[in-house]
């Protein structure tokens, strides 16, 4: 039995905690709920939004059409060898849970994304990272509902078209299906990978480095860095890290020698956001009740009673100040609505 709620406050299903309102809002746990919820003439004549917990989100407005929210449960082993597991997660399941459940049966490949807001659902259309790990590394296939075909597809890998921060579900299938469940190729036989600065150090303090270890001092080193958006709110990195051309690298590493950028290839190099921001003075700056996190220039946090146009407009003057300054463009990787 399906329930479609009328003029639903999301503030506590967006971590900036933003009251937008949305028209409808219709959570499903199963299949068949969904397939009921797709069927109705609401779905049908409204604009839809897949709202998982609304950690990449940032509400403008109000939102004048049908939320579908997954609320699907479920984690299981669907096929193992000697050395590799093939993991079945629902959509609705919190993203940590999952791996929890990972470090707690001892399978490799999610401790460094440890910690991570949002449901499994919005892994594969964010292709979220951290640490080194991108969860393009350990995703083998993705069900979905696919609105134009109206009905269930898989999508393997090679289909998803993964990029740093980006999948097919922001182009080819940008509004066009939901994520149901998402299959996972954990590995039996552990290779971590430690190397990511800070993480090293920090493991130094164990006695042994295991899997339960390596999400033990990312937990640590997260809390250190980010605010908690059940505090203040946020939704972790404003801008995605961008990335340029290795003669515009060499023109800013001339002029600043503490710039912070990886290498990519021998053409382009990633450089930190958060230093670009930092480095301009923004840390604690503010638009009314919107400011840049004091300790963290790459968040963005609602101290308060900020509004989503407040935060837009921060992130605006950010973004000006930083292709004033640089002549690099920020993109935002928070998804506005
Ligand atoms: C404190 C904090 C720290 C963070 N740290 C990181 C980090 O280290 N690395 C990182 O990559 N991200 C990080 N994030 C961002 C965020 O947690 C991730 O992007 C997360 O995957 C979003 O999940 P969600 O369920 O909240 O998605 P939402 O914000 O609800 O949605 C994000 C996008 O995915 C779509 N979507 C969600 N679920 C589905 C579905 N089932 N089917 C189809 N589309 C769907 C939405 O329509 C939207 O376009 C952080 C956020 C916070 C608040």
């Amino acid at each position: 039995m399906i329930q479609i709620l009328e003029n639903f406050s999301l503030k506590s299903y967006n971590t900036f905690g933003l009251n937008a309102v949305a028209r409808y809002f219709a959570p499903f746990n199963s299949k068949e709920s969904l397939v009921e919820i797709l069927s109705t003439d609401i779905f049908a004549r409204s604009q839809r939004l897949i709202l998982g917990g609304g950690s990449n989100i940032l509400f403008l407005k109000d939102f004048n059409g049908i939320v579908v929210h997954p609320e699907n449960k479920g984690i299981e082993i669907i096929k193992e060898n000697a050395s590799t597991s093939l993991v079945r997660v629902a959509a609705g399941e919190e993203w940590d849970d999952f791996v929890l459940w990972a470090v707690n049966n001892n399978l490799a490949g999610v401790e460094n994304l440890s910690h991570i807001p949002g449901c499994v659902g919005a892994a594969p259309v964010q292709n979220i990272g951290a640490y080194g790990v991108e969860a393009k590394d350990v995703i083998h296939e993705v069900t979905i509902f696919d609105f134009k075909k109206n009905r269930f597809d898989i999508l393997n890998k090679d289909q998803l078209h993964f990029s740093y921060r980006d999948s097919v579900f922001k182009h080819e299938f940008k509004d066009a299906c939901i994520v149901v469940d998402v299959v996972f190729e954990l590995s039996k036989k552990h290779v971590y990978n430690v190397s990511y600065k800070g993480l090293d150090s920090k493991l130094k303090e164990c006695a042994i480095v295991n899997l339960q270890t390596i999400r033990n001092s990312i937990i640590e080193i997260r809390n250190e860095k980010l605010p908690d958006p059940k505090i203040q709110g946020n939704a972790g990195s404003f801008f995605k890290n961008p990335v340029v051309e290795e003669e515009d690298y060499l023109r800013l590493s001339e002029i600043f020698d503490d710039i912070v950028a990886y290498k990519l290839d021998n053409r382009t190099y990633k450089i930190a956001a958060g230093w670009l921001i930092d480095t301009l003075g923004w840390k604690g700056k503010y638009h009314r009740d919107a400011a840049v996190h004091d300790k963290q220039a790459l968040v963005l946090v609602n101290k308060g009673n900020a509004t989503g146009v407040d935060i837009l407009q921060l992130s605006k003057n950010i973004q000006d100040d930083v292709f004033s300054k640089f002549s690099i463009i920020l993109e935002p990787e928070v998804l506005f609505v």
